[in-house]
């Protein structure tokens, strides 16, 4: 605690992301994609000219959006790009949630949200999920300030489709709906096509699951134009440089290569099936998931000893320490080797 700080920072609880460990462990913990990003951003970076980072990049970012609304089928003004969604969702806190109703988001999704909260000063209400840990869309009230949740889920997996939320968004036409879709990409259903109909919706996606780029820090923003023009007024009082150029070239080769992105997010779903067989096998529950993770427990032992078990035996996992979680794992999918020696590990645990 230092004396520097204003009162508000001193009240902060930053976010605490999955440990990025120095040592050579199985990494199951933060939702990367185990293939590499495609070919075509390997080719990009490699014909990028150092020279191009002399200049500013363009503060519309245009190329990238234009490439990310034809993906989408939207117009490039319905499009607002940032450094990860992490910052397009910041960006949209500061936007839209700073009002005097409160939020309302569920008890279980992801912990960004509450941290976003404090530091914005947005007030939140938190609404259970359904007796299946699926996003209880028929909570969220009418006249809420706000309603935002990730689609599919984080970090429970499940998915709403988009009739759905056509439903939810009949239901709440006065306040923003943030539909956080960083996951959707592994057998989700994209709310984006019902931008054209319902002016709050904003959702928001990223190149850091299923594009493998992470490290890259970039996502986006779908939406109307007085939702994204919401966006900008935010963005330019701040940094009107929405990203870089490096990003900015690689993201536009990555959207370009439709048959790696397809390959990829396939080979992960069906690792995720075949881990999930094998994990129910060895007693775990594990909820239903259209993500790029499962979400386990063993109704034999405990979750915190497993998390344990596994980093002394290589397999970085995730476990939250809160009362909701306790007693489940996280578990990224990786490649089937690394899930191999996932099983393999529990086996050896579960005996
Ligand atoms: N939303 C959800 C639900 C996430 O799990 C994550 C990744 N931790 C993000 C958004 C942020 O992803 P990024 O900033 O890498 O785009």
């Amino acid at each position: 605690m230092s004396k520097f700080w204003s009162p508000e920072v001193r009240e902060l609880t930053p976010y605490v992301p999955g440990e990025q460990p120095r040592e050579r462990l199985i990494k199951l913990n933060t939702n990367e994609n185990p293939y590499p990003p495609a070919p075509a951003v390997e080719a990009a970076l490699r014909d990028f000219s150092a020279d191009h980072l002399r200049r500013y990049p363009d503060p519309t970012s245009f190329a990238l959006r234009e490439a990310l609304a034809e993906e989408l089928g939207v117009d490039t003004a319905q499009v607002f790009v940032g450094n990860g969604s992490d910052e397009v969702l910041a960006l949209a806190f500061q936007a839209f949630f700073r009002q005097p109703r409160p939020l309302s988001m569920p008890t279980i999704s992801y912990s960004f949200y509450p941290v976003y909260c404090r530091l914005y000063g947005v007030e939140r209400r938190t609404h259970p999920l359904d007796d299946q840990w699926r996003v209880d869309l028929d909570a969220f009230p009418e006249e809420a300030g706000g309603v935002i949740f990730a689609n599919p889920n984080a970090p429970t997996g499940h998915g709403h489709g988009r009739e759905a939320i056509a439903r939810l968004l009949e239901r709440i036409t006065d306040s923003v709906v943030l539909v956080d879709e960083a996951y959707v990409d592994f057998g989700g259903e994209s709310a984006a096509p019902l931008v054209e109909r319902f002016p709050n919706l904003l959702v928001t996606g990223t190149f850091s699951k299923s594009r493998s780029l992470a490290g890259l820090r970039l996502g986006y923003a779908v939406g109307s134009r007085e939702l994204i023009e919401g966006l900008e007024r935010v963005k330019d009082s701040f940094n009107s440089y929405p990203v870089d150029s490096l990003a900015s070239a690689l993201g536009i080769a990555s959207l370009g290569d439709h048959e790696h992105f397809d390959a990829c997010r396939e080979a992960v779903i069906t690792t995720r099936e075949r881990t999930r067989v094998r994990l129910e096998t060895l007693g775990f529950q594990v909820l239903p998931s259209q993500t790029n993770f499962l979400l386990v427990s063993h109704p034999a032992f405990d979750a915190a000893q497993l998390f344990v078990g596994l980093r002394e035996r290589g397999v970085l996992v995730r476990h939250f320490n809160t009362d909701a979680l306790r007693d489940h794992l996280r578990i990224s999918i990786g490649t089937d080797d690394e899930m191999d020696s996932l099983i393999e590990a529990l086996e050896s645990l579960c005996r």
